[in-house]
């Protein structure tokens, strides 16, 4: 039997079980996670919109789908929050942006209708920073998400409210999107999980294109088993997305049931996790590895010399395709329409309208990107870049074979406070130097916790990037490492993290 005096504490996983044998009804659990919403969310602000009567029509659907015995999907009843960077039938979609403010998508992105068909209530969608550009929320034009940890400080980003709402318990599963890093990132600051799929794992029909290039969908858990539920549920060939990669999903639940490295080659990359990582970041990753070695793996060093331009390179492949992704956002198709006086033209109306509805981060970008693609200017900026691009892969390529899997630190620092980097654009890109290279590369990754930083008490990961479609190494990393972490911290680390105020209103 399961403990079931607070279901909003439970694992998905251990949720999913509880509703297969009937202990718990889905409406119970929708209607716990709702109420925690109402509880903690005025001081964690992870949601932009909850969707509570549709959430409960759809707990109440999968109930009766129950009761008649139907065989249902594993994660069937269990409730889930949405990045509110995927399309929503039905349901506002901002990106977190001005511009897109009232807009009601009339399709489902497909990650939103295989989230639908697995019968899994949606709770609403999560704060983000604008368009995903961002490492911390701040960047969100409805006001930054709090870290549960610390709410003087950020939870990462651009995911911020999807990581937030499953540390602060809102949710036991939320999605996310990684372009340079917005699952993992987070994941790291707040002390939970996320993985960046293959790029091609995931369809990105429906996703509110940041860089298409770079951009994957994935999940965000408290578990690594969580994530691997949810991983299976996300991911598969879809033939409205031109780059999806038609192969069977990686074996990612089997592996994350497993969690095995006995004879696993773990690649340390020299080049993450020297100089710039805080000391606290650096320990608690160097004693995760110890107990990689401990459970059976092997320890190689690598290095990845190109690594140290793929931040740059990041910087002029990202803007230049969010700007002409962003083009679309023209005042006459979605969302914000702002009309100057006068008799205006159509192009004063999209003047005005992306002048008041993008942020000053998206402006900061558009305008870069399009220097970068600009003639003359191509193939110095968007060209070397593009060939920086080859020299990561090529580099991933050779570490990987002499390891199975890399490591290194997520992030290099822990959650910092707000306001401390938002004026200084380079220190907030310097969040993802970590994550960044998986991108450019097109590689799975994850991030788990690592511990506690000794300096601020605060959470700190440890990233695994495996080659394209080995996305289950991920998984048997991940768990064998949160098993050993476990045991040794006696639970999960979630569990150490302050009591949020407010919760004494649920009482
Ligand atoms: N923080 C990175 C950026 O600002 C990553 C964003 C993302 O992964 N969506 O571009």
């Amino acid at each position: 039997m399961t403990d079931l005096t607070d279901l909003t504490r439970l694992s998905a996983s251990a949720l999913a079980d509880a509703l297969a044998r009937r202990e718990v009804s889905s409406v119970e659990v929708t209607s716990a996670c709702l109420d925690r919403i109402a509880a903690v969310d005025g001081d964690v602000h992870a949601f932009l919109h909850v969707a509570s009567e549709s959430a409960l029509e759809t707990a109440r659907g999968v109930d009766a789908r129950r009761a008649r015995g139907e065989a249902l999907p594993t994660l069937a009843g269990v409730p889930i929050a949405v990045k509110d960077v995927m399309t929503t039938r039905g349901m506002p979609t901002t990106c977190g942006s001005k511009i897109l403010q009232g807009w009601v998508p009339p399709y489902d992105s497909t990650v939103v209708a295989k989230i639908k068909a697995a019968g899994m209530p949606i709770l609403g969608k999560t704060n983000m920073d604008e368009f995903a550009m961002g490492s911390s929320t701040e960047h969100s034009a409805y006001g930054p998400t709090r870290n549960p940890w610390d709410l003087g400080r950020i939870p990462g980003g651009s995911g911020g409210g999807s990581a937030a709402a499953v540390a602060a318990y809102e949710a036991p599963l939320a999605t996310g999107t990684d372009t340079g890093g917005s699952i993992r990132q987070p994941a790291s600051v707040t002390g939970t999980v996320g993985t960046k799929p293959t790029y091609g794992g995931v369809s990105r029909y429906g996703l509110v294109a940041l860089a298409s290039s770079l951009d994957q969908a994935g999940p965000v858990a408290r578990t690594v088993l969580d994530t691997a539920l949810l991983h299976e549920v996300m991911a598969g060939y879809d033939p409205m997305d031109s780059t999806s990669i038609n192969a069977p999903v990686p074996g990612v639940v089997e592996a994350a049931r497993r969690g095995d490295v006995s004879r696993l080659r773990i690649g340390v990359v020299k080049e993450l996790g020297g100089e710039g990582y805080q000391a606290g970041v650096r320990t608690r990753f160097e004693e995760a590895v110890q107990l990689l070695v401990d459970a059976g793996a092997t320890v190689v060093e690598v290095s990845c010399p190109s690594f140290v331009y793929a931040l740059a390179a990041y910087y002029l492949i990202l803007p230049s395709e969010a700007s002409s992704n962003l083009a679309k956002f023209d005042a006459m198709r979605y969302g914000l329409r702002v009309t100057p006086d006068g008799d205006p033209s159509a192009e004063q109306v999209m003047a005005a309208t992306r002048d008041a509805g993008f942020g000053p981060e998206v402006k900061r970008r558009i305008i870069l990107g399009t220097y970068a693609l600009s003639s003359g200017y191509y193939d110095a900026y968007y060209g070397s870049a593009q060939k920086v691009r080859r020299l990561i892969a090529d580099d991933f390529a050779r570490a990987f074979t002499t390891a199975d899997v890399l490591v290194s630190p997520t992030a290099p620092t822990t959650a910092f406070a707000f306001g401390d980097k938002i004026d200084d654009p380079l220190a907030m890109y310097l969040n993802d130097v970590a994550t960044i290279p998986a991108n450019l590369a097109g590689l799975p990754g994850m991030s788990l916790p690592s511990g506690l930083a000794d300096e601020d008490g605060l959470p700190t990961g440890i990233q695994v990037l495996a080659p394209a479609m080995a996305d289950d190494r991920l998984y048997s990393v991940g768990a064998a490492l949160e098993r050993a972490l476990e045991a040794r911290w006696g639970g999960p680390l979630l569990h150490r993290a302050p009591e949020l105020t407010t919760s004494r209103k649920e009482a």
